[in-house]
């Protein structure tokens, strides 16, 4: 069943919450980022861009890319979708590529493979879901900086140094962080010269700081709670957010059960992260990248092997949770909007947590 965005707002009660009456959840023709729904019963939330940083499925050529739709039908405006990660192969990013880039231009009437950041903004007054691609990690790059202007001609529009682990570029979150190197400097001055984005997220607290500290453009964290709400190797301290508030850049709140204060991945975790993120930096440097993966059983099975064979990318003490987790699904977006109204956020800083902060960090960087 699809839900137009006024119906996800009207089953979460923000209808109701801004005076209007709360229709019944009758199917609509159009999709939850169609035109067509956006009516002054969306008030406070009219026309809010929902920008998502950042998908959590694992990328392979075969993958069912029809899963898009959750975002869609969840009024979600752009995706960034993870092409590739240290764990495979590079070439095999190279190959998802090709495989993602060919399925989305035979869907012209969705999805707008975007280049630059107000291509977003078009892409949603067709009606159309924004796409670009990220990786995470300089594996990536099989040791060669100029494979960041090919890949950004493929649509790549944001890079993470190191997955978890070390790698030629600097530390993974989960492994014995020494720093960014010479190497991963020139990428990271390569990336800065071709527009893109700098993204910090599981890479080791001192790689990160060095990253922060010599690049030239606003970095992000794409998808990163915050430790002091949950212990965990994967979430960053208070110095990397403030960190990245400098740059001006902005942190992706996460919905992975195992990043959040509660694993049962609710709205009040999502939106006590939310909070705490403006709380120490201000409203202007907290963004959503969910991690999302829809339920897919051969995506499991895949995930399974892979962690199997891998432990060291994912640190058992860690990563202990049965799987599948709960994790935040994208219609998240409303509910979300809907509680930090309720706890009196503005709609204008609801605007920027929505989407218009990686709105802004993409106009300054991209080209
Ligand atoms: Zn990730």
């Amino acid at each position: 069943m699809k839900f137009t965005r006024r119906e996800v707002l009207a089953q979460i009660g923000l209808l109701a919450a801004a005076g209007e009456a709360v229709p019944s959840a009758a199917p609509g023709p159009a999709s939850g980022n169609s035109p067509s729904v956006a009516s002054r019963a969306d008030a406070p939330l009219h026309g809010a861009l929902f920008w998502d940083d950042h998908s959590g499925f694992g990328p392979t050529p075969d993958y069912n890319l029809e899963h898009l739709e959750d975002w869609r039908q969840a009024g979600v405006d752009y995706l960034s979708i993870d092409v590739g990660y240290d764990v495979i192969d590079w070439t095999q990013a190279v190959r998802n590529l090709g495989a993602y880039i060919t399925w989305l231009e035979k869907r012209p009437e969705r999805f707008l493979l975007v280049r630059r950041a107000d291509d977003v903004l078009e892409a949603k007054k067709t009606g159309r879901m924004a796409i670009t691609f990220d990786l995470e990690g300089m594996d990536a790059l099989n040791g060669d900086p100029s494979l960041v202007a090919l890949y950004y001609r493929l649509g790549v529009r944001q890079m993470l140094t190191a997955y978890n682990k070390n790698n030629l570029a600097g530390g993974g979150c989960h492994d014995q962080d020494t720093g960014l190197t010479a190497f991963g400097r020139r990428v990271i001055a390569e990336m800065n010269r071709v527009g893109m984005l700098v993204d910090c997220s599981h890479t080791g607290y001192r790689t990160t700081m060095d990253i922060m500290e010599t690049a030239t453009q606003p970095v992000i964290f794409s998808h990163s709670n915050p430790k002091q709400l949950r212990r965990h190797g994967r979430n960053i301290t208070d110095d990397q957010i403030r960190a990245c508030a400098r740059t001006g850049g902005v942190i992706g709140v996460t919905g992975l059960g195992y990043y959040l204060p509660d694993r049962a991945s609710t709205v009040a975790a999502l939106a006590d992260c939310v909070t705490y993120v403006r709380d120490l930096v201000g409203p202007d440097h907290v963004g959503l990248g969910l991690d999302y993966s829809p339920v897919d059983l051969n995506d499991v099975a895949e995930f399974d092997a892979l962690s199997g064979t891998k432990p060291d990318f994912w640190p058992p003490a860690d990563y202990s949770a049965p799987w599948p987790m709960q994790d935040a699904t994208p219609r998240v977006f409303a509910q979300l909007a809907a509680l930090l109204h309720e706890r009196g956020w503005s709609e204008v800083d609801l605007r920027k947590v929505l989407g218009e902060n990686f709105l802004r960090v993409a106009r300054a960087v991209w080209k």
